[in-house]
């Protein structure tokens, strides 16, 4: 859609906050990125969760970025304005017979497990889902109950073997460096994940998959709590027939001298470091930038 031929790279932040160190660092690990590999670099949007984005912290993240110096190529994309679009996309899934309802809450899902004692969690630390709904029949949908679609895992993960010839799903990962290594991933230690929520018609899953390939991102670099996550971007990407980005996972942000930054510090706003009076260069210096 935006991208072109040539490297692409995107700041995918979302406004339910103020932009931090934290996301300084990937902000301008990302600008950095483009400049040595020539390439465009897009802001994205991610507000599906409209419960916790608010449209005062989007002005606020792009006051943040102007004012860290951070200049990024065509119009921000905005994930809010394009449901209809992951919704397209969670229907192939669904007419390939790979989703099901899922009326279950939290605490239904938290009873199940002390029922049956199956205790296992996914690499986030969720409870991995039990299973509960993925037998039901739609004819005993709960009457205007709201459901969640959830991805039948085992099933979509042989659909993606199906098409790869049987090869296991890997990533392009890269080193700061940019040095490649393809790593096994494992979308199967996720479960039943959740494509579209109750509240929301698509999941952060859906809509990064679709947007990166939509905007022709070609190198991910995002922080190392979304490494594990990658596993479900290369199934759906699998099963969409997209291409895969390369991806940098980075570590925590770190000081010039390599030192960790506090994680006070690392999560004090931009915008209050600003009104102390630190400079947008003396903040990518902290950076190592
Ligand atoms: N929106 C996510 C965040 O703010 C980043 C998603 C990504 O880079 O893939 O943490």
């Amino acid at each position: 859609m935006l991208g072109g031929a040539g490297p692409v790279l995107r700041f995918a932040p979302s406004p339910n906050g103020f932009l931090h160190l934290g996301h300084a660092y990937s902000a301008l690990l990302n600008e950095r990125l483009a400049r040595r590999l020539d390439g465009a670099l897009l802001l994205r949007i991610e507000d599906i969760d409209v419960t916790r984005c608010r449209p005062e912290f989007e002005t606020a993240m792009l006051e943040d970025l102007h004012w860290l110096g951070v200049r990024f190529d065509g119009a921000p994309l905005r994930q809010s304005e394009r449901f209809g679009i992951y919704g397209a996309y969670i229907g192939r899934l669904t007419d390939a017979g790979l989703t099901y309802r899922c009326f279950c809450s939290r605490s239904d899902i938290a009873a199940t497990a002390k029922a049956t004692g199956e205790m296992r969690r996914d690499p986030d630390g969720a409870l991995l889902y039990p299973g509960t709904c993925r037998c039901r029949s739609d004819a005993h949908d709960p009457a205007g109950r709201p459901f969640a679609v959830r991805l039948h895992m085992a099933k979509a993960t042989r659909q993606a073997a199906a098409l790869t010839g049987g090869a296991p799903l890997t990533m392009r990962a890269l080193d700061a460096a940019l040095h490649v290594e393809m790593l096994a991933v494992d979308p199967l230690a996720w479960g039943d994940i959740v494509v579209a929520r109750k509240e929301t018609p698509t999941s952060y899953h859906v809509s990064v998959t679709v947007d990166d390939a939509q905007q022709g991102v070609t190198h991910v670099a995002r922080g190392r709590d979304l490494e594990a996550a990658t596993a479900i971007h290369r199934l759906l990407q699998t099963l969409w027939g997209f291409p895969a980005p390369a991806y940098l996972h980075h570590d925590l942000i770190r000081d010039a001298s390599g030192e960790k930054l506090a994680k006070s510090l690392g999560s004090t706003p931009l915008r209050q470091l600003r009104a102390e009076g630190v400079t947008p260069q003396a903040v990518r210096a902290a950076l190592g930038f």
